[in-house]
């Protein structure tokens, strides 16, 4: 039998913003599908009108489109409830979806009943028992059917591919609500039609639903379809190891405008919770390359914001111009990003150093010996070749010339050239800088 084709589905509810956990599952399942050469769809949960919004649609896509995670396609459930109709006919006829009737108060009761008895809270299947006679009764009183699914009691097993093997016992499960009265729909049953009709391969989630996908398989099964393989991934918790839920759920937004680069982001998201280092990775194949669900654990990952903030440093090294070039101030070329992309921590800090080159800089206040010095310093500007690294020319040229060394030698030029005390290496700053501004500031710094 051939394997069939890879087709992960990210899907997030349009009820508020991405964070950091869900990116991490969109990123997961993109992972896969590129892997794999499959397809990657977006899917948007938005079964819940009253609480979805079209703003939040529309962010969702472009979080996604700004890291780079582009979907394949996309689906909307809210465009699909003729085929929950369809296929929920399918369950009733087989008798596996049928009609309840209690208030959620009759409900908590029952709950509360069962736990004084030091029993499973679980739904009582009172519903079943009805007569046609007493449906109908309770229905010209006026109340209208939630529907619940209904489980065969069977044991639940599956090979998570994160988790490993799984087993959960299908008597010791409430049969899920699948259906509200006023027509409206749950989260488990579409979730299962849309992954049959979308022929999802892998569905790649938090491992917050893994008991979820214990009630899944069996609508997997009524509905006639072979399951998907599954894959629930350990929680994102804060660097102080607990399960603060602010470590997943700081949003994109805030990580945007904080500079950090979608590619560092990626490299840190693909890496947590692996077997695999955390390190830069400039380029998103590598990320693909490197993708094995067998390399991530089952103890929760740990998101650093700091962590976050030293590989965006350390991936701005590694940015070729190219990556970077259409989010630069006008001005970039080549040697200049090749020459200030060292001291970057985030890319925003590009311009300021670009106004170290281009000027103007704040003229240093110099004693008379170092006044005395840019003067020399000024002339023999003069002098270089200008073709052949200036830089080691001028300090050698001024160290013969004066005696200085070291930090006598070399600050006060960095101060004279750029207003600054530390910054991009003199040597690679002095050509863009240029013969003529480099003589302007010295002779300036002599006062
Ligand atoms: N909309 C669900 C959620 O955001 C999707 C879960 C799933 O991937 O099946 O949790």
């Amino acid at each position: 039998m051939s394997v069939p084709p890879t087709i992960t589905r990210f899907a997030p509810s349009p009820t508020g913003r991405l964070h950091v956990g869900n990116i991490r599952t969109a990123l997961v399942c993109w992972l896969a599908a590129r892997a794999a050469r499959g397809t990657f769809m977006l899917r948007i949960d938005d079964t819940d009108a009253a609480r979805s919004t079209e703003e939040n649609v529309e962010a969702i896509r472009a979080d996604l489109d700004w890291l780079g995670l582009v979907p394949d396609g996309e689906v909307r459930q809210s465009d699909r409830f003729a085929l929950y109709e369809a296929a929920f006919e399918t369950l009733h006829a087989a008798g596996r979806v049928y009609p309840c009737y209690e208030s959620e108060e009759a409900l908590s009761v029952k709950r509360r009943i069962a736990r004084g008895r030091g029993l499973p809270p679980i739904y009582d299947r009172a519903a079943l028992k009805l007569t046609a006679a007493e449906r109908h009764a309770l229905e010209a009183g006026g109340a209208t059917p939630h529907w619940r699914f209904k489980l065969d009691g069977a044991p639940i097993a599956w090979d998570d591919l994160v988790r490993g093997p799984q087993k959960f016992d299908g008597a010791l499960i409430s049969d899920p609500v699948v259906r509200r009265a006023d027509g409206s729909w749950l989260y488990l049953l579409p979730s299962v039609i849309d992954d049959i009709d979308m022929k999802v391969s892998h569905v790649v989630r938090g491992e917050d639903h893994v008991s979820n996908t214990a009630v899944q398989l069996q609508m997997f099964d009524a509905l006639g379809a072979a399951a998907p393989q599954f894959a629930h991934m350990a929680l994102l918790v804060g660097a102080d190891g607990k399960l603060s839920k602010r470590a997943g759920a700081i949003g994109v937004g805030a990580i945007r405008e904080e500079g950090i680069e979608p590619q560092a982001l990626l490299a840190l998201l693909a890496r947590l919770g692996t077997s695999d280092p955390v390190v830069p990775v400039g380029d998103s194949r590598d990320l693909i390359a490197g993708f094995a669900f067998g390399h991530m654990g089952r103890a929760p990952a740990r998101f650093d914001p700091a962590e976050l903030a030293q590989l965006n440093a350390r991936t701005l090294h590694l940015l070729p111009f190219n990556a970077v070039r259409d989010r630069l101030p006008a001005g970039f070329d080549e040697p200049t990003w090749a020459a200030i992309r060292p001291n970057l921590t985030t890319l925003a800090e590009a311009a300021a150093l670009l106004a170290t080159i281009e000027g103007p800089i704040a003229t240093p206040a110099f004693d008379a010996d170092d006044k005395a010095y840019s003067a020399q310093a000024a002339g023999l500007a003069e002098t270089l070749d200008w073709s052949a690294a200036p830089w080691a020319q001028l300090t050698a040229a001024l160290k013969a010339a004066t005696g200085r060394k070291g930090k006598s030698l070399f600050l006060p030029l960095r101060l004279a050239l750029t207003g600054a005390s530390h910054g991009p290496e003199m040597a690679a700053l002095l050509p863009l800088i240029g013969r003529d501004r480099t003589i302007e500031r010295l002779r300036a710094a002599a006062g």
